[in-house]
């Protein structure tokens, strides 16, 4: 268990838990102007890349005290956690209503619309985090050339998790001041700035997953597939042996390789029984 399962999920794993997606905790007036404050300024986003930048070219102890502290910042407003599609059934099992909205990160990365953001809510029809999404001023979630934000069902929302997998894009939860979750991202290394932050500037804004990979070498047939959509770079293959390997130490658990293994050779482990990653989050 991570310490949000501890301080948020008494012990579970505290994305299960339907009272952190409750309309109470978006009640707090505080949570309501942080929410708008975050999605209606993409430029804000922009201005992290930059200093994510700067910051690779600090000295050590300047970047190890800088990393801590914006990472214990994040964790109370906005962090993440990696969760594989059987637990997002889970969690599109309570909520009552999800939309699809644009991205804040691709719209800065990338500079263009891409729905693979969803808001979740325990109130039907969206309750207050619809109408508060809406209230939000900012061209890429409605116009004039976006789509604006769109009702999915739970069926649909989760044909499209499955078919996000085979693009290689990992799902993640993500709190809007913690413990209250809002939205389901699906994210790639490239585009999506948290994954950014996390694996490639080591700046940690969401935790691995509470599973690892394994593969077992009877059934892989040594194709590759699995390497190809690995966002961890967690997967290496064995020339000799003609298989792939996954180190437990870089795999996140987010099951997007088993997705796409035709062979069904990779499943997802408990992480606490893997004493090595057993307490391996960040
Ligand atoms: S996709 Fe499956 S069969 Fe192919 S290399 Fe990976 S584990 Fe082996
Ligand atoms: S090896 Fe781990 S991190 Fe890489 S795709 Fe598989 S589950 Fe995700």
């Amino acid at each position: 268990m991570c310490e949000f399962c501890h301080k948020h999920g008494e012990g579970k794993k505290w994305y299960l838990q339907a009272k952190n997606y409750s309309e109470d905790l978006l009640s707090d007036l505080k949570r309501r102007e942080f929410i708008k404050g975050f999605l209606e300024a993409p430029e804000k986003i922009a201005g992290a890349v930059k200093k994510m930048e700067d910051l690779e070219k600090a000295p050590a102890i300047v970047r190890k005290v800088l990393t801590w502290r914006i990472s214990s910042k994040m964790k109370k407003v906005h962090f993440g956690q990696v969760v594989p599609i059987e637990e997002i059934e889970q969690i599109f099992g309570f909520v009552t209503s999800i939309s699809r909205l644009a991205c804040i990160c691709r719209q800065t990365t990338i500079g263009s619309e891409q729905r693979y953001c969803y808001g979740i809510s325990m109130a039907p029809k969206g309750g207050a985090m619809l109408q508060l999404v809406r209230e939000i001023d900012a061209n890429y979630l409605k116009g004039p050339n976006a789509i604006g934000i769109e009702s999915v069902t739970k069926e649909e929302a989760l044909a499209k998790f499955r078919g996000y997998e085979q693009e290689g894009l990992c799902h993640t939860v993500w709190t809007f001041v913690t413990p209250f979750i809002m939205g389901i991202c699906n994210c790639d290394r490239s585009d999506c700035l948290a994954m950014r932050m996390t694996v490639t500037h080591k700046i940690p804004v969401m935790f691995r997953a509470e599973y690892i990979a394994s593969s077992d070498p009877d059934l892989c047939a040594g194709c590759r597939d699995c390497m190809r959509v690995c966002q961890f770079g967690a997967i290496a293959y064995s020339a000799g042996q003609e298989k792939i390997k996954i180190d437990p130490r870089r795999c996140y658990g987010c099951g997007i390789c088993r997705s796409v293994c035709l062979h069904e050779a990779i499943s997802l482990k408990d992480r606490a029984a893997m004493p090595l990653v057993a307490n391996l989050w960040l």
